[in-house]
């Protein structure tokens, strides 16, 4: 499906529902590339909601916005494509937006992130136009969906990012927001 052997954001959702006994989960994947694999996972799925930001048409293909899910987990998926060129001031509001609005509906008790950085103006597969400070305003965004539904239950697990220069910036902005979020 893409680049990785296993899916750990998939995987995580799944022991949180079988062993920790949540009823609904959500995942959102900022990573550049669409979730084709964590969307095929959870399609029919009610408990795991999935919502993937990403630039639309791009590799691999999938992740218009009429896909949504299907049978029990019809509307538990919700795609944002993101045309390329687009300002960082429409991608954050289109994010936050949709992201508020998913998240009331799910009322997640865990939130799990598939923290992608290739979107990042530099980066030389996804360039998507946005900034180091934009992976802090995600990460808040995400927080506080976090303490609204989940207690403040939040997992991040690190995805794409292909500029080994602007790679650590990122991932130490969105740390130190969780971090932050930590100590309060
Ligand atoms: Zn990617």
């Amino acid at each position: 499906m893409g680049f990785c052997l296993f899916n750990n954001v998939a995987i995580a959702a799944r022991m949180a529902i079988a062993k920790l006994e949540l009823d609904r989960v959500l995942i959102v994947d900022w990573d550049v590339h669409h979730g084709n694999g964590t969307q095929d996972t959870f399609w029919e799925d009610e408990q795991v909601g999935f919502l993937s930001v990403h630039r639309f048409p791009f590799y691999p293909g999938t992740g218009d916005s009429d896909e949504t899910g299907s049978g029990p987990g019809l509307g538990t998926t919700l795609n944002l494509p993101i045309t390329f060129g687009i300002s960082r001031r429409d991608y954050m509001q289109q994010f936050t937006n949709q992201l508020l609005h998913f998240a009331d509906k799910l009322k997640p008790q865990l939130v799990i992130i598939s923290a992608g950085f290739d979107s990042h103006r530099l980066d030389p597969i996804g360039s998507l136009g946005l900034e180091v400070e934009d992976f802090g305003t995600l990460t808040k965004a995400l927080i506080d969906v976090a303490n609204d539904h989940a207690e403040g239950r939040l997992v991040s697990v690190l995805e794409g990012g292909y500029n080994v220069d602007v790679l650590p910036p990122c991932v130490a902005e969105h740390l130190t927001e969780l971090l932050k979020a930590d100590a309060r």
